[in-house]
């Protein structure tokens, strides 16, 4: 099968490889779409732990192509998506039922075999059935919604609160969704890009911003909800200076693992302040495909281009061209 095969950080190329062979628990996937995310640049540059060789790819749909003796109810010929998140359920932290702290875990597309490529592997435990009318496309977003909805779910935002959203990538995008669903009164959303601010307009931001002396101006007194959704150490520097008392901030973003940003513990303390962590999601696979299937969050906004692998292993190299939003890579071409 044809495959994106980074050897090591930085050194990838388009190669055939052996289809993989399911285990006795595991499926085989026919991968229909593959999602870039901002956490491949990481793994692809060596900024975040992952095991190489490696085919990337964690945000996937496909048709499942063979299944092991134990694979349970799952059947060839249905079409899933997967929580690329394994984790081994008998650990300090799987035992809390805080899964996404295992000790253990395993993860597709990072430590182990993931989507960039004509199939995947995982155990069948993984699977959710896409429903009819979901595509596979819109599939390949349910984790990185799944991701948004667990970071709102950490937050506990207030009822009727004003939120600010530093980064309009696909993520600051799903996240403004997300939080105008959980009840926000207004999202106001921060990126230098104004295309990136045109489609956060479209999809429901109350105002955008391009510069935090703009916000602070708009807004003296500040939001009750911060979320950086950027990962970028001066964007996180400065989102303090948007939040009010009282303030709940979310780091969703992904730094690089050795990132260090000054703040102020003063500010912290005087001002009520909550920062709030976020890592991948837990528990909100179902509630990403019903939000999606009843038409609340229309995902497919936020994909910009639908691409082949080699174009996704290019984009992967060189960076994504300014003003795009998510992309989707199909392997097969045309659905
Ligand atoms: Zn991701
Ligand atoms: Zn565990």
């Amino acid at each position: 099968m044809k495959a994106i095969l980074l050897d090591h950080v930085e050194q990838m190329s388009i190669r055939d490889v052996e289809i993989p062979v399911p285990k006795e628990d595991e499926v085989l996937i026919k991968v229909k779409a593959a999602g870039l995310c901002g956490s491949d640049f990481h793994i692809y540059h060596g900024t975040y732990p992952a095991v190489y060789p490696l085919i990337q790819g964690h945000e996937f749909s496909g048709v499942i192509e063979k299944t092991g003796e134990k694979a349970g109810r799952w059947k060839v010929g249905q079409r899933v998506t997967a929580d690329p998140n394994i984790y081994c359920h008998h650990c300090y932290y799987c035992l809390k039922s805080q899964e996404n702290m295992c000790e253990n875990a395993q993860a597709s597309g990072v430590t182990r075999n993931g989507a960039f490529a004509e199939y995947v592997v995982v155990p069948a435990s993984q699977l959710y059935e896409l429903p009819k009318q979901i595509s596979f496309e819109e599939g390949a977003l349910i984790e990185p919604l799944a991701c948004a909805l667990y970071g709102v779910k950490r937050l506990q935002p207030e009822y009727g609160g004003k939120a600010v959203i530093f980064g309009a990538g696909p993520m600051g995008l799903l996240l403004l969704k997300a939080l105008n669903i959980a009840g926000m009164s207004q999202v106001a959303v921060v990126d230098l890009d104004p295309v990136c601010l045109e489609r956060a307009s479209a999809m429901g931001a109350a105002k955008t911003f391009s510069h935090i002396e703009e916000v602070k101006n708009a807004y003296p007194r500040g939001f009750d909800v911060v979320v950086d959704a950027t990962g970028n150490p001066k964007v996180i520097g400065q989102m303090f200076d948007a939040a009010a008392k009282r303030a709940r901030i979310l780091q969703f973003g992904c730094a690089d693992t050795d990132t260090v940003v000054p703040i102020s513990p003063y500010q912290i303390y005087a001002n009520d302040w909550t920062y709030i962590g976020t890592c991948t999601a837990v528990h909100t696979y179902n509630e990403a495909i019903d939000l999606i299937s009843e038409g609340k969050i229309r995902v497919r906004d936020v994909i910009s281009q639908v691409v082949s692998m080699e174009t996704l292993a290019e984009y992967l190299a060189n960076g994504k061209p300014a003003g795009t939003m998510k992309i989707v890579m199909r392997p097969d071409g045309a659905e």
